[in-house]
C-alpha cells in the first residue's frame, strides 16, 4: 500500500509488528527446547553420572618422583581404594627428604613407600571383606610428626605406617586378627590400629599397646 501521510508512523508500526512476531517465535523456540530437554532427561539417563557432574574441583599436587600433577582424589595406583588425599592429609603433607634412623630417605623414595603401603592397605581391606578403611594418620613430615608427638623413629615419617580404622570392627579386634600374620609393627589402641612395615627395614616385628 502506497503511503502518502504519516509514513513514519506506519513504518514504525510495521517494524514493531515484525519485532513482536520475532519475540514470539523466539519464545516458542525456547519453550520447545526446554520441554524436549525435560522430557529427554526423564527417558534417557544423562551422559555423565551425577556424581561426576557434582564433583567439586579437587586439588592437584606435585609429588616428588611423579612427573605430572596428581589430583588428591586420585587412587594412589590404578584400582586402589586409597587416595593421595588420605596419604597426604588432603594434600597438606608433601613428602620431603628425611633423615631417618641414620639414613637419608629421598622424597621420591617416600612417595614410592606410600604407593607400596597402599597395596598393603588394599590387601588388608580385602582380608576384612572389603570394609572401608579410614586413616587418621599416614605420611607425616618431620614437622607433622613432632606436632603429633610421634616418636623420632616413627615409620609415618617415611610413608610406611598408617593408623587405621576398619568400618564395623573395633580396633582391638583388628589388631587381634592381624597379629598372627602381619610381619611389620602393630600398635593396639581403642581408637585405631597402628600398622607399619618395619620388617622391610630388617627390624624385628613389634607388637605393643598404646
Ligand atoms: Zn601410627
Amino acid at each position: 500500500m502506497a503511503c502518502r501521510f504519516n509514513c513514519r508512523n506506519l513504518a514504525l508500526r510495521r517494524d514493531l509488528n515484525i519485532a513482536m512476531k520475532i519475540n514470539l517465535l523466539v519464545a516458542i523456540v525456547f519453550w520447545t527446547i526446554a520441554t524436549i530437554q525435560s522430557a529427554y532427561a526423564k527417558v534417557i539417563p544423562p551422559l555423565l553420572p551425577k556424581s561426576i557432574l557434582n564433583m567439586p574441583a579437587t586439588k592437584a599436587i606435585k609429588l616428588p618422583g611423579i612427573d605430572r600433577l596428581v589430583f588428591v582424589d586420585e587412587p594412589i595406583y590404578p584400582g586402589s581404594n586409597f587416595t593421595w588425599k588420605e596419604a597426604t592429609k588432603g594434600g597438606s603433607r608433601i613428602p620431603v627428604d628425611t633423615m631417618f634412623d641414620g639414613r637419608l630417605y629421598s622424597a621420591a623414595e617416600i612417595v614410592q613407600n606410600i604407593i607400596d603401603f597402599a597395596r598393603d592397605l588394599d590387601d588388608i581391606r580385602a582380608q576384612f571383606g572389603n570394609r572401608p578403611i579410614t586413616l587418621s594418620s599416614w605420611y607425616r613430615t618431620p614437622a607433622a610428626n613432632r606436632a603429633a608427638r610421634g616418636r623420632p623413629k616413627s615409620l609415618h615419617l617415611i610413608g610406611m605406617a598408617g593408623d587405621i580404622r576398619i568400618s564395623g570392627i573395633s580396633p582391638p579386634k583388628v589388631y587381634a586378627r592381624l597379629a598372627p600374620t602381619w610381619l611389620g609393627g602393630l600398635g593396639n589402641n581403642t581408637a585405631y590400629t597402628h600398622i607399619d612395615k618395619r620388617d622391610r627395614l630388617g627390624w624385628t616385628s613389634g607388637r605393643w599397646v598404646y
